[in-house]
């Protein structure tokens, strides 16, 4: 069930079916520069926001479910956005400072920041590096200027090379390259020498993303009226050289849009595809504790005066049932290359498995389904046959 408005959590917060100490952090910093004409995020420039006080509504929100929950373990912590790069490095110390206090930060194996090339200094991934952030995850898009003018992106091809060897000068080596293709103007030739000089740059994951046209966007608005095209096509074309590329390269392709070499993927998005317990904190972050989950008010002035006034700022709470629970796993599951475990496809009618075995779009290996050759390309598609 879905409630419209915001309800405090219940006395007595659901147990974790595994390890109830242990939990994965997602942070939401909604603030941008400037507005991407294809994002569908909640984001805004930061206008008149005093950013303090939102470190502290943050802060507050994660002193109050470190206490709900009590006092779990956190094994990854990843700020996203929105642009966490923007937030100064007194901002950041000051959020870090509060993280330390309210949860146990000693075990987390991967502290993960999104950074925008266009925010980055040598101060900044020093301050990254002082603080235990890990990982780091640059939104590159592209190499070539005239397509990060059409994704309205402030940053130069340049920028993204300085960013990551300052981010290698702080010691911050484990670095993941995010690219998009399928961008309005962009060719087959642009893509794979984007491609090429993200490799240049020897990372040590690289993520690939299909563009798509979210609602609510100016890039949707273009898809409608007819200037832009999807052309599948061409996202197969180039979703196939990326493929090809990278993993000629040494990378291993272990989720449909993502490539690592040296065992570097994500943590923390792998432990969303498994469903483990995640909490979201900030405007409209999600959180999934066991069957429950919840949605806070996509607003930040709200999401700060409910903070400030309530302690909590949910929009929606759902309990998920078991069933709800396992489509979910086999949509993110069957797009990373350990498949989905056969128990959790009791849901599914046999027969449609058997087809996609049939006609060699994925295998049965071991206790798992997982999705092979042009599988992983329709993987959208093979999860609606699957679970409609
Ligand atoms: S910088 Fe990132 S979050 Fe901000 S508008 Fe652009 S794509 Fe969206």
């Amino acid at each position: 069930m879905i409630r419209g408005q915001p309800v405090p959590l219940s006395p007595s917060p659901p147990r974790f079916t595994s390890d109830p100490n242990i939990l994965h952090l997602y942070l939401h910093i909604p603030f941008c520069h400037r507005i991407c004409p294809y994002c569908s995020f909640y984001k805004h420039t930061p206008g008149e926001t005093d950013l303090a006080r939102f470190i502290d509504a943050l802060l507050s929100e994660a002193r109050r479910r470190s206490s709900e929950l009590q006092s779990p373990i956190l094994k990854t912590v990843y700020l996203g956005g929105g642009t966490p790069s923007m937030l100064s490095p007194t901002l950041l110390r000051r959020l870090f400072t509060g993280l330390q206090e309210a949860f146990d930060l000693s075990d987390a194996e991967e502290i993960n920041l999104e950074a925008n090339p266009a925010t980055f200094s040598r101060n900044s991934a020093e301050t990254y590096a002082e603080l235990g952030i890990n990982r780091v995850s640059l939104g590159a898009q592209s190499f070539h200027p005239e397509i990060l003018a059409t994704l309205g992106r402030q940053h130069q091809p340049a920028d993204i090379a300085n960013s990551v060897r300052l981010l290698r000068e702080a010691g911050i080596e484990n670095v993941s390259i995010d690219l998009m293709f399928s961008i309005p103007g962009q060719t087959i030739e642009h893509w794979g020498d984007t491609l090429a000089q993200a490799l240049a740059l020897d990372p040590l994951h690289l993520s690939a993303y299909n563009l798509t046209y979210e609602e609510d966007t100016p890039y949707f608005e273009s898809l409608e009226c007819g200037d832009y095209h999807d052309d599948p096509d061409l996202n197969e074309e180039m979703f196939t050289l990326a493929h090809h590329t990278l993993t000629e390269r040494g990378y291993s392709h272990y989720e449909t849009s993502n490539y690592a070499r040296g065992g570097h993927s994500s943590k923390h998005n792998r432990a969303y595809w498994k469903g483990a317990d995640y909490l979201g904190l900030g405007p409209s972050a999600v959180s999934t504790i066991r069957t429950r989950r919840w949605k806070n008010v996509p607003d930040t002035t709200r999401y700060m005066h409910q903070i400030e006034q309530v302690g909590h700022a949910e929009s929606e709470i759902e309990n998920l049932s078991t069933s709800q629970l396992d489509l979910e796993r086999i949509a993110l599951m069957l797009r990373t290359d350990q498949g989905v475990p056969t128990r959790h496809l009791s849901e599914v009618a046999p027969e449609r498995i058997e087809q996609l075995v049939a006609e060699g779009l994925a295998e049965r290996a071991r206790e798992s389904l997982r999705l092979v050759g042009r599988g992983a390309l329709l993987v959208d598609s093979i999860v609606e046959h699957l679970i409609s």
